[in-house]
């Protein structure tokens, strides 16, 4: 975590703290842009990722496979490298990252009040760009299958062996819905594309995709209203009943598996009775403008905008928020601009991928490793405790997760060791393992499985409970 307490001027003489000229929420494309904008104007931002609220850090785009409408990337790039990419931008002009979520906001008095990690933080100006999380349809036994064949992101569980050639299905009829369901078509026997009215909703290329393909079939006017287990001990999904909202008769398909895709609803939990907003929850701005009904309070992305909802056009509101930002402080006289210590700051390069390990290059006490070969020699032969990552290659969640794991052994400094296991690569180890989803983390001493984690958790749970193994007796 950045210091808390970093900000610039006199401190506060209640909190102790001095206020940040600028903190952003979220770190979508909305959020990297602002910060990029704002660091390169030496506002020397904080950005609060967010972490488990309002789903994962990174935004949506973490959770979508090829991005193919993002200009300048010819031949598309993955959703989550890009936000990689985004993220190592930001950080390279100066953005301190605070990778937490934001627990509470005070608008009632200026500076700005923002409560992270039991702590407070004011800041003159805020850009709130918190996105909009996945919706469910609150179908009864949705909690009971939750994990075990219903998920809200094909992307990150397609992979999933428990899908690998059965019937799946998917809910929607926009971009995304079209998308995931050409998606589990690599994965599944045969998709069912559940349509609740006449028409999709995505866009024309995204559906001709869908009705090229012949492993889809879509179900016009059709609404899941109920689920059922598989035949046998009923622990996984085994049917879905479809509905006619039209009246007309119900109908039950075998599937394995079911994916939501059904439309965002705006994270302004944090805002509500403090900004105006309007009757769905979405932050209110001028059309084309980031301001919100408050001064120095900013709106960018998908959190003020229902219509368009785009990478490219969250991308461009944060860099309007940012502009309007920084023009704000500077009319205030309240801007406290930061120097860089380089005038160029270092190129970062092209991110590093870990190689899978072998029997030449496996490392008996590496802190992390690749693949079968390293989890079988880990698995017989350390002592240590071993934290073992199964990930997809198209799981955002897993690119959050990942270096939060790598940041806990680097703390332990040896005294654990970690090993990634890619479920597409190695789907013999992900069904033995038992696992249905990713990420999923195994904890292992001495060949006994200690503990299991599935998706996104904080740095803490994982490090209490290696330190539980290393210290049984405290
Ligand atoms: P959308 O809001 O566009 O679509 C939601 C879909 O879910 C609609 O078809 C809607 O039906 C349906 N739906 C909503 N509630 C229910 C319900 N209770 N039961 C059944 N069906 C329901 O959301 P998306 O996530 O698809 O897309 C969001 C934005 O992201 C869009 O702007 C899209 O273009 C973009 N996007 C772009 C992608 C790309 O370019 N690669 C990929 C994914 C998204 P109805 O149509 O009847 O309202």
């Amino acid at each position: 975590m950045a210091a808390s307490g970093t900000g610039l001027g006199a401190p506060d003489p209640n909190l102790g703290v001095a206020p940040e000229n600028l903190v952003i929420i979220g770190s979508g494309p909305a959020g990297y842009t602002a910060a990029i904008y704002a660091a390169r104007a030496n506002l020397n931002p904080l950005l609060i990722t967010g972490f488990q609220v309002g789903g994962i850090a990174g935004g949506q785009l973490m959770t979508t496979t090829h991005v193919e409408n993002f200009p300048g990337f010819p031949d598309g790039i993955l959703g989550p490298e890009l936000m990689d990419r985004m993220k190592s931008q930001a950080v390279r002009w100066g953005t301190r990252l605070l990778e937490a979520d934001a627990e509470g906001l005070d608008l009632s008095q200026r500076p700005y009040r923002i409560r992270v990690e039991g702590q407070t933080i004011i800041s003159q100006s805020l850009i709130l760009a918190t996105g909009a999380s996945a919706n469910r349809l609150g179908i009864a036994d949705e909690d009971r299958f939750w994990s075990r064949g219903i998920s809200a992101c094909a992307i990150c569980d397609g992979a999933t062996p428990q899908f690998r050639n059965a019937q799946l299905a998917v809910v929607g009829g926009g971009d995304s819905a079209c998308e995931e369901a050409v998606y589990l078509t690599k994965y599944g026997s045969k998709v069912h594309l559940i349509v609740r009215g006449a028409r999709l909703r995505a866009s024309a290329a995204m559906a001709d995709r869908v009705r090229a393909n012949p492993a889809i079939t879509v179900h016009w006017h059709r609404q899941v209203i109920g689920v059922a287990p598989e035949p046998g001990d009923g622990n996984w999904l085994g049917a879905i009943t479809l509905g006619d909202p039209t009246g007309g008769s119900s109908e039950t398909l075998p599937v394995r598996g079911l994916f939501y895709a059904i439309g965002h609803t705006p994270n302004t939990q944090l805002m509500r009775d403090q900004l105006a907003l309007d009757p769905r929850g979405y932050l209110i701005t001028r059309a084309g403008h980031p301001e919100t009904s408050l001064e120095g309070v900013y709106a960018a992305g998908d959190v003020a905008d229902a219509e368009w909802r785009q990478g490219i056009t969250a991308a461009a509101s944060g860099c309007q928020a940012a502009l309007a930002a920084e023009r704000w402080l500077s009319a205030q006289g309240l801007a406290l601009t930061v120097p860089r210590a380089e005038v160029e700051p270092k190129s970062l390069g092209e991110p590093v991928q870990t190689p899978v390990s072998d029997g030449d290059n496996y490392d008996p006490v590496a802190l992390w490793q690749k693949g079968g070969y390293a989890l079988r020699k880990l698995y017989h032969d350390s002592n240590r405790p071993l934290l073992v990552v199964y990930s997809s290659p198209s799981c955002g969640p897993c690119h959050v997760l990942k270096p939060q794991l790598k940041r806990v052994l680097k703390e332990l400094e040896g005294r654990a060791q970690g090993v990634e296991i890619d479920i597409e690569t190695d789907q013999d180890i992900a069904e033995q393992a038992g696992v249905t989803g990713t990420p999923t983390v195994q904890l292992f001493l001495n060949k006994e499985l200690k503990q299991q984690w599935k998706g996104v958790k904080q740095r803490s749970e994982f490090l209490q409970a290696i330190d539980a193994l290393l210290n049984p007796s405290s």
